[in-house]
Formats: C-alpha cells, structure tokens, sequence
C-alpha cells in the first residue's frame, strides 16, 4: 500500500513531464488567440453543485463520483468536470456584471471512479473552455473549430468530429415519449441502471456503456427527428458556419454526451486507433445550466479536451515533442577549496539565468565528467586543486569538443556571453 498508487492514478514522471508542459503552453497560447482567461477553481465542490449541474440519471452522479463527508458533515465531491464550477464561480464571483460573453478556460484534475484502462482512469487532467452569454451559432462552429485548431498545433491527424443536436427541453419531451414507446418492450433487458432511467430520463439508456444495453438501442428514435424550428435552425447554421470555415464533421444522430446539460450543439473529437477510448475531447451547448444553477437565464457552451489522451494519440502518431528545458553549465570540482569556488561561481551564473549543476556526490573526474555528459550540458566547467592554486578554471565547450583555460574572475562573464549568444538561447 505504503508504495503503490490508488488504481486508476498516474504519476507523471520527471523524465516525460515536458511532454505535458508542452501540452499546457500549447493549449493556453491557442486559447489566448480566442480570447479566453483562465479561471482556478477548487478541486472539490459541494456534492450538490454536480447532481444538479451534471444530472442526477448520468453515470457520472450516479456511479463515479469521489464523495465524502469533511469532519463537519458536508457533503463534498471531487470535481469530476470542469463546467459546474466554472458555471459556480460565475455566478458567485458575479463574473456575468462583466462585459458579455465572458469566456474562461481551465486546465487541472478530474475524478471520476470509472473502470481504469487505457486512456481511461480516476484521476484525468482536462482543459476546458466555457463561454456564457452568448448564443450566436458562430460561436458553436468557433468552439469546435478552436479544438481543431489546438490538436493542429498539437500535431495530431485523423480526427474526426463528430457532431449533433440533442435539442432544447420542448424536443426532448417528444422524444421522451416516443423513446419510452420503443423501448416499452425492452425493460427488463436493461441494466439495473436504465431499468430506473426508463421513467426518469430516458436518454441516457442511450448513453448507456452496457454492451447489451447498447444493442438494444441501436435502432431507437433519434433526438435529431425530433428537434422543433428554433433548434433545427440553430443546427443548420452551425452546419454552415462549419462548411465556411472548411471544418468536415461528421452527422452522429446517436450523439447524446455523458452529461444532462447539453441543449442543441453537441459534438466529440474522436482519434482513430487509440483504442477503445478514441475520445480526446468533446463540448456543447447547455442554454439551461446557469439557470438550473440558481443564476438567471442565459445560454452557455463549453468544450473540454484529455490531456492524458492526446499525449496517448502524440505518441500513437509519432508527433516529435520538444523538450523546452535548457541544460547550462556542469561543474566539476575536486576538493573542497574548489567547491567553495563553484559555489559562489554557480550563484553568480543563475542570477544571469543560466542552469548550473553540481555532483554533489565527491566522485570520481571522470565519474563527474559521466554526469555532466548524461546531462546533455553544452559546457563544462572543471575546478582542480591545481587551477584553484593557479586562479583558473577550465572550460569545455562540449558541442566543439574544445577546451581553455580561463582567469578565475573572467569566466562568468563569458560563460554568460557565450551563452546568451550562441544558439543555446535560441
Ligand atoms: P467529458 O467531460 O466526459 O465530456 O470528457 C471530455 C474529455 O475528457 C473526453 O473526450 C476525454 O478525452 C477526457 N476524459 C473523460 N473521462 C476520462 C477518464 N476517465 N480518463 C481520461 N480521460 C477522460
């Protein structure tokens, strides 16, 4: 227990985490370009703020939440999404007295206690963007074309949207009955789950990951049938404003989304070949959320992206990540006059933002030379007995396979010239 993780939990190590910080300088410069902010929430809520906000017949309230009880007594729940609290602090912060539409992105941990395999755990990281206020069908198509534009700075190729409209309360009710109609029949071979969603919600049996329950509603009434004018219209001009910005999607009339507040727009960005859980993001539109929430009526939309599943399709495509870190200068030191030395040498050298390391260790020349190889360090300073006695130090140019020799009080200003105008600072 002592040294294993919790099941469905990843620590990311410090040999792959540029990858992620890659990730996150990407994600955010994109949302920059759209004009997003970024907004920090707390990673746990009231347990309330999800059963209402999610809903209380999808699989996330129901069976995936972390809910637990602090030594008050509340109830509260470990985010499993980003939409609620935003949705939260909006109207609590009383962002919506701002100029409208207020659009925010986040980035950080989810949990959801779902079955742990690849591409899917406990704990995920997500980025995502909400706007509020705002229902122009524009900004539908912008939304989805923003995730497209992130995954292309990302590198990735073969995705595809998916997209459909799940309609407003008046279309659902229709397709309620009509649902409930052709599944009349079918009841008792559904899950336990969607035996009790049968009369409660009944579109998310179509929602349902139960293999049998899935077969059971692949020819069922589609919401698109269903959609009234005003819904209908929204979606046509979605369509268009996609087929201006030359975005292919693709028509998914089985398309409903994990969560209750989606209202008209919804769409996912699928991977092909990362397995089984080819979604790396997916969005839409919830017009009822912030009312639902306790705020007044207003429309809203969102989209959110897996990290942890976009760094699996990079891998699975092959996309080169560059390391954004810069290795600087490797100390070498023999003795303890010449650590003092490079003590105050390395000081000196960051305060001009330049990495130093040490070996820390008293080994071996060679075996600090090993280090500082391993390390990928463009320069190397080495410090003897010898060049302390004689107020030099050598300097090894590792790319050229050069070395001199160099006044003790001469060598920080050049390391710091050479440095800064060579290609290292490129
Ligand atoms: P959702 O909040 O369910 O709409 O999910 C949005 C995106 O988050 C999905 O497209 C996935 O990329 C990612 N995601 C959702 N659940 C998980 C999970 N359990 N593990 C890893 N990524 C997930």
């Amino acid at each position: 227990m002592l040294t294993t993780k919790p099941r469905g939990t990843n620590d990311i190590l410090p040999e792959e985490v540029y990858k992620w910080q890659y990730l996150e300088d990407v994600v955010r410069k994109v949302a920059n370009l759209y004009g997003y902010k970024e907004i920090r929430t707390p990673v746990f809520e009231h347990t309330e703020l999800f059963r209402r906000g999610v809903g209380e017949t999808t699989d996330i309230v129901e069976k995936e939440m972390y809910t637990f009880q602090d030594k008050s007594e509340r109830s509260l729940t470990l985010r499993p999404e980003g939409t609620a609290s935003t949705v939260r602090a909006f109207l609590e912060d009383k962002l919506y007295a701002k100029h409208l539409p207020v659009k925010l992105y986040y980035m950080g941990a989810m949990f959801r206690y779902d079955r742990p395999q690849a591409g899917r755990y406990r704990q995920f990281h997500q980025f995502g963007v909400e706007v509020f206020g705002a229902i122009d069908p524009s900004l539908d198509a912008e939304i989805i074309a923003m995730a497209m534009d992130i995954y292309d700075h990302l590198g990735l190729e073969n995705l595809e949207v998916e997209l459909n409209s799940v309609g407003c309360p008046h279309c659902r009710n229709s397709h309620r009955e009509v649902l409930q109609e052709y599944l009349k029949e079918k009841v008792q071979d559904l899950c336990g789950t969607c035996q009790g969603r049968f009369n409660k919600n009944p579109l998310r049996i179509l929602d349902c990951k139960n293999g049998r329950c899935r077969d059971l509603v692949a020819d069922a009434p589609t919401i698109g049938d269903m959609l009234c004018d005003e819904c209908n219209k929204h979606f046509q001009k979605v369509k268009e404003y996609l087929d201006e910005m030359k975005i292919p999607y693709k028509l998914n009339p089985g398309l409903v989304r994990g969560l209750d507040y989606y209202t008209k727009t919804a769409f996912e960005i699928v991977a092909r070949g990362i397995g089984a859980q080819g979604s790396i993001g997916g969005g839409g539109r919830y017009d009822n959320l912030i009312e639902d929430c306790g705020g007044s009526s207003m429309p809203g939309i969102g989209f959110a992206l897996g990290l942890e599943r976009v760094l699996l399709t990079m891998e699975q495509q092959k996309v080169l990540i560059p390391r954004l870190e810069q290795m600087g200068v490797f100390i070498v030191t023999l003795g303890e006059a010449a650590q003092k030395v490079a003590a105050s040498m390395a000081q000196k050298l960051r305060k001009d933002g330049i990495t130093v390391e040490f070996d820390y260790m008293g080994r071996s020349l060679k075996a600090q030379l090993k280090s500082a190889n391993r390390g990928n360090f463009p320069y190397v300073v080495i410090l003897g007995e010898e060049e302390i006695k004689k107020g030099v130090a050598i300097l090894r140019k590792m790319e050229e396979s050069s070395q001199e020799e160099v006044a003790l009080q001469d060598i920080v200003s050049l390391i710091v010239k050479e440095y800064k105008g060579g290609k290292n600072n490129e």
